[in-house]
């Protein structure tokens, strides 16, 4: 089992913005993961309607995602996948490592994948399965146990750190890049 770490991961930079969010049931980590739904949604939006003057644009989001097993962190990516429109069963791809969504949002089309790192062993089967393309597409990356894949992922543009408090859950949020930090301001 990997070792529970809920903290920053050490090798990450110092954080542009860190906010901390108290969420004492399981509605109050839906409504975060739909705020952050929004946050999103909107921030494309912008950066469509402001491309053509100042060459801004959306070009993906990886959020990393930490913290012990039942900490919610599948509960927050099933929240965001719900509000920016997928209908459907939210599997967590613990054995197939990521899940796929073509969904139809606000800001428009957008894919959506969605990793759970937890069985990830090999990193020669990074290249193999082809998911450094995945963070390359302007796509959003929602990933579960990161740790697990080393120094592939690099630099997130946001790290959800869930940390269970009592009956409830604490999240910390840091931004490391100006869009991670945009958005977060929204959430
Ligand atoms: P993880 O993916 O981190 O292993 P899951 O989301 O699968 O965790 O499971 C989290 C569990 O905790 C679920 O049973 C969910 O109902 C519950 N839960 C989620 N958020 C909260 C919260 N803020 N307070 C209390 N329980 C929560
Ligand atoms: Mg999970």
């Amino acid at each position: 089992m990997p070792a529970a770490q809920a903290r920053s991961t050490p090798t990450l930079p110092a954080a542009q913005l860190e906010r901390r969010f108290e969420l004492p049931d399981e509605d109050a980590t839906l409504a975060f993961g739909q705020r952050f739904a929004q946050a999103l949604d909107s921030l494309r939006a912008k950066s469509e309607a402001s491309q053509s003057i100042h060459n801004e644009r959306f070009t993906g989001l990886q959020v990393q995602l930490i913290g012990d097993l039942g900490a919610g962190k599948t509960t927050l990516v099933r929240a965001t996948l719900r509000a920016l429109g997928h209908e459907g069963r939210v599997r967590s791809p613990t054995y197939t490592l990521v899940e796929p969504y073509s969904l139809d949002t606000k800001s428009g089309p957008l894919d959506v994948y969605h990793f759970d790192l937890y069985r990830f062993a090999d990193p020669a089967e990074w290249a193999d399965a082809g998911f450094r393309e995945y963070f390359d597409r302007g796509a959003v990356c929602l990933v579960e146990w990161p740790q697990q894949a080393g120094g592939l992922l690099g630099v997130p543009d946001l790290e959800f750190a869930l940390e269970i408090e009592g009956e409830g859950r604490v999240l910390i949020a840091r931004a490391f890049s100006d869009t991670g930090k945009t958005c977060l301001e929204r959430c």
